[in-house]
């Protein structure tokens, strides 16, 4: 083991020093997994169920500690983090319903009689990025334990914390040892020791593109199941026709929540031409108007970035003679910091409006015609996310239509609501999480047929 220092991004100070595993340690993390996948499969959907929701109810008791830790480790705002636990919580709830409800299918053949099981796949492998450390974790093992699989979960090396303290929550709730199992470690040894380990049924990896596209072709060495959320470069597409007040009074919430570091944020307006400056007037106070600083403030609504590293990597999009229209305003001093900033106009080619940032920096660009943010919505590598603002409901339906990805909302900036699927188009991912299509994958369909 070695050991990593999980810092606090608001102040810059070591919160607690944490073992990385190595290995070994997670071969035998794996293997604790496997042995324990046979009772679990057995054990009965009412049961399973039942322990699914106890652990939904420790959750439900910690919401208020785990949203601490998560200010602290995450730099999440204490009202965010306080939704993102609860999440955890309504996510096993509703994955609770399913052990009972994992049907198969009668089907009509000649010569007997033909029926299918959903079963387990065995073993499986979360990886977790550090953005959204909570409710990303609970999207991929609720589900998985639900339909009988044996989980063991990768955090990012920077967020540990409050998946420890979930793991800790399962086994409270009577969750057996090596169903649900939580390895902090590097992404290099760990999370790709998920990837080479035969008994290891499928990986659910969140994270960049990068890494999913690497992930992906080590798991095509086995042909592993595996599901991928990817990065994001969303559109919010504001059309003349629109209530440009709250267009503009909400934007910054579109892309500068979790100071911007969200797959989904809206880092692209496309502004119909007619209404830009207009927009722009509006949009200039609500920018100014974010509270920016320390996370655990219950008034605060954006916090820190999570690192040094990704602060210079923010910094390298605005260099000195960037188009920087207005920003906000941001704490100095220790820790992580940069206002929410908006650059306009800019060339839709420009690597602001092309490269996930994963920070609170917004491109705006002007377009004439519908078809024409229809085609600078789609040009982009990814398609996870959107928004459309406007009054009229047959231009509503034919953009959101049109626009190639995941998760559209008309007149809203919401992306996850845990009824509904969620993923992404291109080069955002593979499958799909939430709702009722997250559990199919966490299964294999097998067909019987019993001869006459
Ligand atoms: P990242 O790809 O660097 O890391 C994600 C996870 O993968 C971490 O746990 C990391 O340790 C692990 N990892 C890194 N290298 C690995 C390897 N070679 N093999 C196996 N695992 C490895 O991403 P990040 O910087 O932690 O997170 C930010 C990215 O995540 C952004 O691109 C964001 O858009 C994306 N994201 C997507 C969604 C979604 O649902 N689509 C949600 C949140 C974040």
């Amino acid at each position: 083991m070695t050991a990593f220092e999980v810092i606090n991004p608001a102040t810059a100070e070591v919160v607690r020093s944490v073992e990385l595993a190595s290995v070994e340690e997670t071969d035998a993390a794996i293997e604790r997994a496997r042995a324990a996948f046979p009772a679990w499969q057995a054990v009965a959907p009412g049961d399973r169920a039942r322990l699914l929701r106890r652990f939904a109810d420790e959750v439900d008791g910690a919401i208020e500690e785990l949203a601490a830790l998560e200010v602290l480790n995450a730099g999440h705002t204490i009202g965010n983090a306080r939704w993102e636990a609860g999440n955890v919580r309504d996510v096993l709830h509703y994955y609770a319903a399913a052990p009972e409800r994992l049907f198969g299918r009668q089907i009509p053949v000649a010569g007997g009689w033909d029926v299918t099981f959903q079963e387990p796949l065995g073993v499986v492998g979360v990886i977790v990025p550090w953005n959204f450390p909570m409710p990303i974790a609970g999207w991929g093992f609720a589900p998985a334990l639900a339909a009988g699989n044996t989980v063991v979960l990768k955090p990012a090396e920077l967020t540990p914390l409050t998946a420890l303290r979930l793991a800790e929550l399962a086994l409270a709730a009577g969750i057996p040892e090596g169903v649900f199992q939580v390895l902090p470690g590097a992404g290099p040894v760990v999370g790709q020791r998920f990837v080479t380990h035969p008994a290891v049924r499928k990986v659910l990896f969140t994270g960049s593109t990068r890494v999913g596209k690497q992930i992906m072709a080590g798991c095509a060495e086995q042909v592993k199941r595996v599901t991928l959320e990817l990065g994001g470069k969303s559109a919010n597409i504001v059309f003349a026709d629109a209530d440009l007040e709250q267009a503009a009074a909400t934007a910054p919430y579109g892309v500068f929540d979790n100071a911007g570091q969200d797959c989904c944020a809206r880092s692209r307006i496309l502004v119909q031409a007619s209404v830009y400056d207009k927009f722009m007037e509006l949009l200039e106070p609500a920018v100014k108007g974010v509270v920016v600083g320390d996370p655990g403030d219950e008034k605060t609504e954006m916090g820190p970035l999570i690192s040094a590293t990704q602060l210079d990597r923010v910094l390298a999009y605005v260099p000195h003679d960037a188009p920087v229209a207005f920003r906000g305003s941001a704490p100095g001093g220790p820790g992580f910091w940069f206002p929410p900033t908006v650059l306009a106009p800019v060339s839709p080619r420009d690597p602001a409006a092309v490269d996930e940032i994963f920070g609170p920096v917004v491109a705006v660009i002007p377009f004439a015609e519908e078809e024409d943010a229809v085609r600078l919505a789609n040009d982009s590598e990814y398609g996870l996310s959107g928004s459309i603002w406007t009054r009229d409901v047959g231009r509503a339906l034919r953009v959101s239509r049109a626009v190639e990805a995941g998760n559209l909302s008309v007149n809203s900036h919401s992306s996850v609501r845990y009824w509904t699927p969620f993923g992404g188009f291109k080069q955002s991912g593979l499958g799909r999480e939430l709702g009722p299509d997250a559990l199919e994958p966490f299964t294999e369909t097998k067909n019987v047929f019993i001869a006459h």
